[in-house]
């Protein structure tokens, strides 16, 4: 019997392929368990992390996964390393699902970093109160965006807030829209944004609102991830796994 695809979750994508692929495929899906009550998922779902590259080789083999498939977010980078690691050492076929990354549009004013220590630094250069939207990223190093005002917008209450006298949060999930996203930073009187580059539409408006008003945007670039076979297109990604892991028998 032809072996299971495993997908590494917790995104939009993953849900939508686990949607195309069951039932014709056994599909299991896997989730860090970072969010407590996550919604169920067609197909099955396993939730924790593996421990590391050998732990999720060691799941490949024994559970005779046919196809991995690396739909976790952009900024996940650690799970990307092992999932390439595992995937070689177990000569698992691997197919990386990635989200575009968003480009600037004319007017955007975009300063890009690579780093949350750095930009942290520049932020009091670039303007005098922040919106903060950088998902589950550790926040500690925006303690250096001393003279800055920083307002955090959150789905749950970030874990460790930045040593920083003039903070606030705010809980919030997406999706955003642009009037929705234009009166926030007019409201509170938002000179700069600083946010990931996420990719797809849930938290573009943003971006949008940021470049009608004018405000400038420190942009967090995406980390570094191993070279794999990639796809961004749903239908590319089942052609690709009916290449790599064909139903037997058909
Ligand atoms: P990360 O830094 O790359 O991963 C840290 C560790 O968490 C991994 O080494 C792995 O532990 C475990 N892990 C991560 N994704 C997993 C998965 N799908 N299944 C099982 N274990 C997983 O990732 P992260 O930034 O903490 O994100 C965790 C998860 O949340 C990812 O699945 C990602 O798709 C999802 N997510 C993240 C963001 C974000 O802002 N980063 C946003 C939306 C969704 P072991 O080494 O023990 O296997």
């Amino acid at each position: 019997m032809t072996g299971p695809i495993l997908i590494l979750g917790g995104t939009t994508e993953a849900r939508r392929l686990a949607e195309r692929l069951e039932p014709a495929r056994r599909v299991i899906t896997s989730l860090a368990g970072r969010t407590g009550a996550p919604t169920a998922l067609p197909g099955e779902t396993r939730i924790g992390g593996f421990g590391g590259a050998a732990g999720l080789a060691a799941y490949l083999r024994s559970h005779r996964v046919a196809a991995l498939i690396d739909a976790t977010h952009p900024y996940a980078a650690r799970m990307a390393a092992n999932a390439a690691a595992a995937a070689e050492e177990c000569r698992t076929p691997l197919l990386r699902y990635d989200r575009p990354a968003w480009q600037p549009k004319p007017g955007d004013k975009w300063v890009e970093f690579d780093d949350l220590t750095v930009l942290a630094a520049a932020l009091p250069d670039l303007g005098r109160h922040a919106l903060v939207t950088l998902g589950g990223a550790d926040l500690s190093a925006l303690s250096g965006a001393r003279g800055t005002r920083l307002t955090l917008r959150a789905i749950d209450p970030p874990a460790r807030l930045p040593d920083h006298p003039d903070l606030d949060v705010i809980l919030d999930r997406g999706p955003f829209d642009l009037a929705g996203e234009r009166a926030l930073l007019s409201q509170r009187g938002i000179d700069v944004l600083v946010s990931r580059n996420a990719g797809g539409q849930a938290t573009r408006a943003k971006l949008d609102a940021a470049r009608d008003l004018g405000i400038p945007v420190a942009l967090l670039r995406r980390p570094a991830r191993p070279v794999t076979a990639s796809a961004t297109e749903l239908e590319a990604v089942l052609r690709w796994i009916e290449d790599a892991a064909p139903i037997e028998g058909e």
